[in-house]
C-alpha cells in the first residue's frame, strides 16, 4: 500500500506535457515522430514512479532528481536509442571470419546490388518471361549450382538445418538412417543431428564408435527398414589420433549395392579448392558429387560466402521428391536471398573474381603481409589521433575461420593492441561497441586487440573514425551531453 510520502512524491512528478516543453524537445518536435517523444518521456516517468513506490522510507527519495530538465535529458537519450536501428552494421575486429553472432558472411557488392534491385521492383520470381506462364523460384539458381558442383539438380531452402530436415523428412520418414557415432554433430548449440533427425521422422541407427567406424559397421546395420546412409561432415571439430572413417566413395558403393541412397551434410559447402591458398583441406561439394553421393546439403553463408541459405544438390529423382514435399513451402527461400545467392554464385564462374569480390574468400586468402601492412597503418594513425595516453602495439595472434568451419585452421594475422594506463580493457571494449559503427574487438588482459584480418581495406577509414571518436581523450571521461 502506498504511504503518504509515496503519494506526495508521485504528485511532484511533472506531467508528460511539462517535460515536453523543455528546450531540447521543442527542436525535436519537427524532426521526430511525436509518438517516439511521448513514449520516451512516459518511460522515464514510469521509471521514476517505480523508484518512488519501491522506496521503504522518505529518506531514500531525498536525492531523487525529478526536475524537468533531468527527465528531459534522459528522455532525449531514449529518443536517440529508439530512432537508431536495432540491427545495424558493425566492424568485426575479432579475427573470427565467419562470426555467427556477427552475421556470418558479409556479402559481395554484387549480391548487395542484386538485393537492392530485386527488392525495389517487382521481379520474375515465379514467372517465366519466355512463356508468360507461372514457374518456380528454384529455377534462378538451379543451373548455376549444377554447373559449380557437377550435380544433376538443386534446391535452395532457408538454411542448412532446414535442408537436412527436409531431405531426411522426404527420403527417410518413418524409416532408418544409418550414421556413424563419430559424426553426430552439434552445431552452434541448437542444431543437433540426432534431434533434427528425430523431428524429421527418420529413425537414427548409430554405428561404429566415436573414433572408429568401418564399412562393415554400416553393412551390418542394413535392414529392410533402412532408407538412407548419412555422412555428416564434422565441420566444427576433428576426431584426431587413432581414428577410422569411411570415405564417401566406399559408402556410396556399399549403399548402391543395397539399393540405398547416400546423403552427406557438408556444412560449409566449399566450391573451390582452398588448399591452393594455404588452408587445410575442406571437402568440396563437387568431390562429394563426383564420389556418387546422391544428396549433398550445405550452407549458403559459411565458406561459400553468400546469404543465409540451405542448398541441396544431387540426383534429380531425389531432389525432385524434396521439391514436392509440402514442408518445402514452410522452408522456402525469400526472393532477396535468392537474388544475393545468384549474384554470389555467378562470381564463382571466374575463380579470380570470386577470391577478390567475395569477402569471406578474400579475408581467408589475404596474404599475411597485407594484413601486417594494414595493422601498421592503423596503429600509426590511431597513435597520432588518440595521443600519448594510449600505448599502441602490433600483436600476432592467429585469426580463426569460425562459423563451424575449418576448426583446425589458424590464419596468420596481426592485431592493433590498445592499452590505456587508467582505463580497463573491458571499459575500452564497451566504448568501442558503442561507436558508430560499433567495433567489436578481442579483449586480452589489460588491452583490446583489433584484428586486421576481418577488417577489410574499405572499412579501415570507418574503423579509424569510429575508434577515434569514442576513445579520444581517454575513454568514458568526455561524456558528451549534446545528444541528438
Ligand atoms: C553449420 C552446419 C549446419 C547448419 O547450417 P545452417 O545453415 O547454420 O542452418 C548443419 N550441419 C553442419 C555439418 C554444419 O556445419
Amino acid at each position: 500500500m502506498p504511504q503518504d510520502f509515496h503519494k506526495r512524491y508521485l504528485r511532484r512528478l511533472p506531467a508528460v506535457e511539462r517535460v515536453l516543453q523543455e528546450k531540447g524537445f521543442q527542436e525535436l518536435e519537427e524532426r521526430f515522430p511525436r509518438e517516439v517523444l511521448l513514449r520516451s518521456v512516459r518511460e522515464v516517468l514510469e521509471g521514476r514512479r517505480k523508484i518512488i513506490l519501491q522506496a521503504a522510507s522518505e529518506e531514500e527519495l531525498q536525492q531523487l532528481d525529478i526536475s524537468p530538465p533531468s527527465l528531459a535529458f534522459e528522455a532525449l537519450q531514449l529518443v536517440r536509442e529508439k530512432m537508431d536501428y536495432n540491427l545495424k552494421p558493425v566492424l568485426n575486429a575479432t579475427g573470427v571470419v565467419l562470426h555467427t553472432n556477427l552475421g556470418r558472411a558479409p556479402l559481395a557488392p554484387q549480391a548487395v546490388k542484386a538485393i537492392g534491385e530485386v527488392g525495389r521492383h517487382f521481379s520474375n520470381l515465379e514467372f517465366s518471361l519466355k512463356s508468360g506462364k507461372r514457374t518456380t523460384r528454384h529455377e534462378h539458381v538451379e543451373e548455376l549450382l549444377c554447373w559449380l558442383t557437377g550435380a544433376e539438380d538443386a534446391l535452395v531452402v532457408n538454411n542448412n538445418a532446414g535442408a537436412v530436415f527436409l531431405a531426411l523428412n522426404t527420403a527417410a520418414f518413418g524409416r532408418e538412417v544409418i550414421v556413424s557415432r563419430g559424426e553426430l554433430v552439434e552445431i552452434g548449440g541448437s542444431f543437433r543431428i540426432p534431434e533434427v533427425m528425430a523431428r524429421s521422422g527418420a529413425r537414427l541407427v548409430e554405428v561404429g564408435t566415436t573414433n572408429k567406424c568401418y564399412l562393415r559397421d554400416y553393412r551390418d546395420a542394413v535392414t529392410e527398414h533402412t532408407a538412407l546412409m548419412l555422412k555428416v561432415h564434422t565441420s566444427n571439430y576433428r576426431v584426431l589420433g587413432f581414428t577410422a572413417e569411411v570415405d564417401p566413395a566406399s559408402l556410396v558403393r556399399l549403399a548402391h549395392n543395397n539399393n540405398l541412397p547416400v546423403m552427406e551434410d557438408l556444412g560449409s559447402g566449399v566450391l573451390l579448392d582452398l588448399t591452393l591458398y594455404g588452408l587445410p583441406r575442406e571437402p568440396m561439394v563437387s568431390d562429394s558429387i563426383a564420389a556418387g553421393v546422391d544428396l549433398v546439403t550445405f550452407s549458403g553463408d559459411k565458406l561459400l560466402g553468400g546469404p543465409q541459405a540451405g542448398i541441396i544438390v544431387g540426383e534429380q529423382r531425389y531432389v525432385r521428391q524434396i521439391k514436392r514435399n509440402q514442408m518445402a513451402r514452410a522452408l522456402r527461400v525469400d526472393k532477396l536471398t535468392l537474388a544475393a545467392l545468384e549474384a554470389t554464385l555467378r562470381l564463382y564462374l571466374d575463380e579470380r573474381t570470386a577470391l577478390k569480390d567475395i569477402p569471406v574468400l578474400n579475408m581467408l586468402t589475404s596474404p599475411a603481409e597485407d594484413i601486417k601492412a594494414r595493422a601498421q597503418r592503423v596503429a600509426e594513425e590511431l597513435q597520432s589521433r588518440l595521443g600519448g595516453s594510449f600505448r599502441i602495439n602490433i600483436f600476432t595472434e592467429k585469426a580463426r575461420v569460425g562459423g563451424g568451419s575449418l576448426p583446425l585452421a589458424s590464419l596468420p594475422s596481426f592485431q592493433v593492441g590498445l592499452e590505456h594506463q587508467d582505463v580497463k580493457s573491458e571499459v575500452l571494449a564497451s566504448r568501442l561497441r558503442m561507436a558508430d559503427p560499433p567495433v567489436v574487438p578481442r579483449v586480452r588482459e589489460n588491452r583490446v586487440l583489433l584484428d586486421m584480418r576481418t577488417v577489410r581495406e574499405n572499412e579501415v577509414n570507418m574503423l579509424l573514425d569510429a575508434v577515434a571518436a569514442v576513445l579520444k581523450g581517454g575513454a568514458g571521461y568526455n561524456e558528451d551531453r549534446h545528444l541528438v
